[in-house]
């Protein structure tokens, strides 16, 4: 056999595992597709400006991400908070732009007394929700059996306040609540403690940055695994049976006794395998689509809207940039850095357009937020999950409605010799990069023990 354990896929899950493995004494490869480690994290240089970075994929870290920071202070990175500069954000609802300071957007007395007792009910619910099995949750049918928009139509008041929760659904789940199972909102948020958590910068998931990049992290990870990890070597096709595993890349055959596949369910289930998955498995990857999303950073001399009382931190009802973060490096303040994200159908859109396009309109859109200087970037950089082969969209899976209850209970099972692992089997933080470590070290147990 060429190893004990095969990983398939060198993002942070997979590597986790790996090196837990290693760590154990097993022999371990991981194959990967891309010509790089790291999946949906990744690291890039800004132009013009040497030594300074920014995040292209996820970036943030926030408190209970408890496994994340461990894993930064192992392989010596460091974290800073997401800069406000004490400025003020600004909320553009109704093509109204309003400044505020502290937690509470600045909308209408209505409109927040209405989105207040949805996010009440919405948190009463949460808290019901089984992490470990979503399908044993008390009603669960129920809840599965409608989408996240069916119940804000029923429970919230008014347009506005629904369009909030849009907002917000889009900001973290990169696609409409049209397309999501009222359960699955409630599990994802209840996995990362709960939907103000997950919209939340200070003392929420978007509270800290790394100074060398969160990419980085991936990077140190594979250096410790050495010449375990290939990359270029997507897999496939698998067959497994009682003996062992043999995987098909396109340079040959490798065989080992497990395998352990660490790549979101709907590229899990494009991997041919033979014998075929069983069909609660394989309806289970049918049924496991990414939002979608396009990381804009727009790059200036210096941050501007800093000496005009802003944070750029940013949220919209109305598109194409619909939420936006200061993403200026730690230091003296130079290059500055406006973050932009296009979610979900916007990214769609503006992923058709010719890439002159496109930066024209993110840069209008983001005039809204920091005024006209937005217009004149030095750089702009862009990154497409949507586009990219082995990744189909982010930030990540989300269910549909009937898919937890009929399906769900096939998303960590594992099928004979082959595991699964990634952050979107997560019990905590699913979806996020905490949620890969875990799903990591829960794979590499999981192995250890079988
Ligand atoms: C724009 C963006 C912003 C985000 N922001 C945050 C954030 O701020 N904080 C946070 O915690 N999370 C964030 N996330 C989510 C976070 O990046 C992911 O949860 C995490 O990186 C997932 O890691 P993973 O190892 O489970 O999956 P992946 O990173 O997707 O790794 C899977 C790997 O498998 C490879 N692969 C796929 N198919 C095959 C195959 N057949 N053969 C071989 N290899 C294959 C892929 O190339 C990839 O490298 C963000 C994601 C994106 C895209």
């Amino acid at each position: 056999m060429d190893a004990d354990v095969i990983v398939v896929g060198a993002g942070v899950a997979g590597l986790v595992t790996a090196d837990r493995l290693a760590a154990s004494g097993r022999r371990v490869l991981v194959l990967e597709a891309r010509d790089r480690v790291g999946g949906r994290t990744l690291t890039a240089d800004v132009p013009g400006f040497p030594g300074q970075v920014v995040d292209q994929g996820g970036q943030w870290a926030g408190p209970g991400q408890d496994l994340l920071y461990k894993e930064l202070a192992r392989f010596g990175l460091t974290t800073y908070a997401q800069q406000s500069g004490g400025g003020a954000a600004v909320v553009v609802f109704r093509g109204k732009a309003r400044r505020y300071t502290g937690r509470i957007p600045k909308l209408d007395p209505l409109t927040l007394a209405d989105v207040g007792q949805t996010q009440l009910r919405f948190d009463r619910l949460a808290r019901t929700v089984d992490l470990a099995a979503p399908w044993r949750t008390p009603r669960a049918e129920q809840l599965d059996g409608q989408t996240f928009e069916t119940w804000l139509r029923r429970v919230c008041w008014t347009e506005r306040g629904r369009d909030f929760f849009r907002t917000a659904c889009e900001a973290v789940f990169a696609t409409l609540p049209s397309n999501l199972s009222l359960l699955h909102a409630l599990f994802y948020a209840a996995s990362g403690t709960s939907l103000e958590n997950l919209i939340t910068t200070t003392g929420g998931a978007q509270q800290d940055r790394v100074t060398e990049g969160m990419g980085t992290l991936a990077v140190r990870l594979a250096a410790h695994l050495g010449d375990r990890v290939r990359l270029n070597t997507p897999v496939r096709a698998v067959s497994h049976d009682a003996d062992g595993v043999r995987v098909r890349t396109d340079t040959g055959e490798l065989t080992a006794a497990r395998l352990v596949v660490a790549v979101p369910p709907t590229l899990a289930g494009r991997i041919a395998y033979t014998p075929a998955m069983p069909a609660r498995r394989d309806q289970l990857t049918q049924r496991a689509p990414h939002g979608g999303i396009i990381k804009c950073h727009a790059v200036y001399a210096e941050p501007f809207w800093r000496a005009d009382g802003l944070s750029a931190e940013a949220a919209s009802d109305r598109g194409p940039v619909k939420v936006a973060f200061d993403a200026t490096p730690p230091g003296d303040g130079a290059p500055g850095i406006l973050l932009a994200f296009l979610d979900g159908p916007e990214s769609l859109r503006l992923g058709e357009l010719p890439p002159e396009q496109r930066r024209d309109e993110v840069l209008r859109s983001l005039t809204r937020f920091v005024g006209p200087r937005a217009l004149d970037p030095v750089a702009f950089l862009e990154r497409d999950w949507n586009a990219e082969e082995w990744t189909r969209g982010c930030y990540g899976a989300h269910l549909p409605p009937g898919a937890w209850t009929q399906v769900g209970a096939a998303l960590r099972e594992p099928v004979g010799r082959v595991h699964w692992a990634g952050t979107e089997t997560a019990e905590r933080w699913c979806g996020y990069i905490d949620g890969a470590i875990s799903s990591g070290e829960r794979a590499a147990a999981e192995v250890l023990s079988a």
